[in-house]
């Protein structure tokens, strides 16, 4: 059984990389291995774009209406891989296909514009904000690129608000409501719909 295809609740989602440049404090690896039906989700290696289709093929999408690109890592460190089974999924099954991202894409792939390859592949993108300033996303999300991420992840969302159907981006209840409502004030002033995720030890 392979762990790149797994499911949760009624969504099919694909778990295509183990990499990712941040490290979340609430981030689900901390804390589990697994999630839905799959026991663990750290994938042996990093899977060739035909693995992730031999996956995909051997999955029977019959009665799922999305597909979710979101695992144990950051998808967008496989943008490549991502972009290539999203067009085979377009082509070959009749699901919406959602982007669950950290929003450093641009950073991760040395781009301008990594939101523009996703039109007409990607349906909807959720982007974790985490916080409403570089300084408190930097002390949330501790990413590898430093303060400079927090403008990216804003640049990346208001891009994908050109290529993308569905935008919208979350936070996680921890962060206090102060926080929380700078969040809402940030999202509202950018027109972007703000998820406030209750957080799940
Ligand atoms: S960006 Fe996602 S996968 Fe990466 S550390 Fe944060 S929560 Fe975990």
């Amino acid at each position: 059984m392979n762990n790149i295809v797994y499911t949760y609740g009624n969504k099919i989602y694909l778990n295509i990389t183990n990499a990712c440049p941040c490290d979340c404090e609430f981030c689900v690896r901390n804390n589990t291995d697994g999630l839905g039906d799959m026991g663990s989700l750290w994938l042996e290696h990093e899977p060739s774009y035909d693995e992730i289709r031999e996956a995909v093929d051997s999955f029977d999408f019959t009665g799922y209406t999305d597909v979710v690109f979101c695992g144990f890592g950051e998808p967008t460190c496989a943008l490549d891989k991502l972009l290539r089974t999203a067009e085979y999924i377009k082509q070959t099954k009749n699901v919406r296909i959602r982007l669950n991202t950290n929003g450093l894409s641009d950073l991760i792939n040395r781009t301008e514009n990594s939101a523009e390859r996703m039109a007409g592949l990607i349906d909807a993108v959720s982007i974790s904000l985490n916080a409403s300033d570089a300084e408190n996303y930097e002390k949330i999300v501790h990413p590898s690129f430093g303060l400079r991420s927090f403008d990216a992840m804003i640049k990346f969302t208001k891009d994908a608000q050109k290529y993308i159907p569905s935008v919208k981006m979350t936070v996680v209840d921890t962060i206090g409501e102060e926080e929380i409502e700078k969040c809402k004030k940030l999202c509202e002033e950018n027109n972007i719909e703000l998820r406030v995720r209750t957080y799940i030890s």
